[in-house]
């Protein structure tokens, strides 16, 4: 395949992701209300609500893509704070400056070009972090999460929205044929890329369901911890603090 993910080992990665989402760029808000059947606005919104985002705030949304969150913290923490749309990708980048920008969000918002593992910033620089459906495609994870809680001020928090483990096993088979069978064959009928869909089935299947996941928080330095389970499981949002 042209990204090799069958058979290449860890390292490689993070090329083969820099692939995905080149390629998928200008189809991820499209294929994104298709695949989820719009759920995921609310599953950003719920994000959105539980952050407890006060005007004023400096936000990092991290693995930012093309910008829901920001778009809807700009508004939250109005001129005197700052939304800051990170991700390593210049094509998903690109796209969400231009959609936020012919939305006419300009004042608040910045865009910068970093890797989660080693993030460009000041320590203790930001109120809230999120990082939605971004963690799964990081390598390391546990030096994602290290990272973020380096720039959180104290009294921050991060809230990690990713695709988790449905909580009945009917569920989870539904989901994984849906997952396996469906959503490839709708990549290739409509962004004309049915492997990056594989891609994301693959990458949903591998990555550490709830409790892990708040383990790892705990283990990078995140305190009182919690998570909720949305539709069931399929996704969870995780939150944790740094004193
Ligand atoms: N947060 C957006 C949303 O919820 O719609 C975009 C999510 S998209 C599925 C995942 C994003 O993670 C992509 O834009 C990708 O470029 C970004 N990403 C992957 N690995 C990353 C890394 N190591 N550091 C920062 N961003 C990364």
């Amino acid at each position: 395949t042209h990204f090799g993910y069958q058979t290449v080992e860890k390292g490689s990665k993070e090329s083969m992701v820099a692939g995905v989402f080149h390629s998928v760029a200008k189809q991820y808000d499209i294929m994104n209300d298709l695949m989820s059947f719009g759920i995921h606005r609310l599953w950003k919104r719920f994000t959105i609500d539980a952050s407890g985002v006060r005007p004023g705030n400096k936000v990092l949304d991290l693995a930012g893509g093309t910008g829901d969150l920001t778009a809807k913290f700009s508004q939250l923490v109005g001129k005197d704070g700052k939304v800051i749309l990170a991700d390593i990708n210049s094509s998903m980048l690109n796209v969400g400056r231009d959609k936020l920008r012919d939305r006419g969000l300009v004042q608040n918002i910045e865009y910068v070009q970093a890797n989660a593992e080693h993030l460009p910033f000041e320590e203790n620089t930001f109120d809230i972090v999120t990082i939605a459906f971004g963690l799964r495609n990081v390598t390391n994870k546990d030096n994602a999460l290290r990272s973020i809680f380096r720039v959180l001020k104290p009294g921050g928090r991060l809230l990690v929205l990713e695709f988790s483990k449905p909580e009945h096993e009917i569920l989870n088979k539904a989901y994984d044929f849906y997952s396996f069978n469906i959503l490839p064959k709708m990549g290739e009928l409509v962004a004309k890329d049915g492997e990056s869909y594989q891609y994301l089935a693959e990458s949903i299947r591998m990555h550490p369901d709830q409790e892990t996941l708040k383990t790892m928080m705990n283990d990078a330095g995140f305190e009182q911890t919690t998570y909720h389970n949305l539709t069931g499981g399929i996704v969870a949002l995780h939150k944790g603090y740094k004193f």
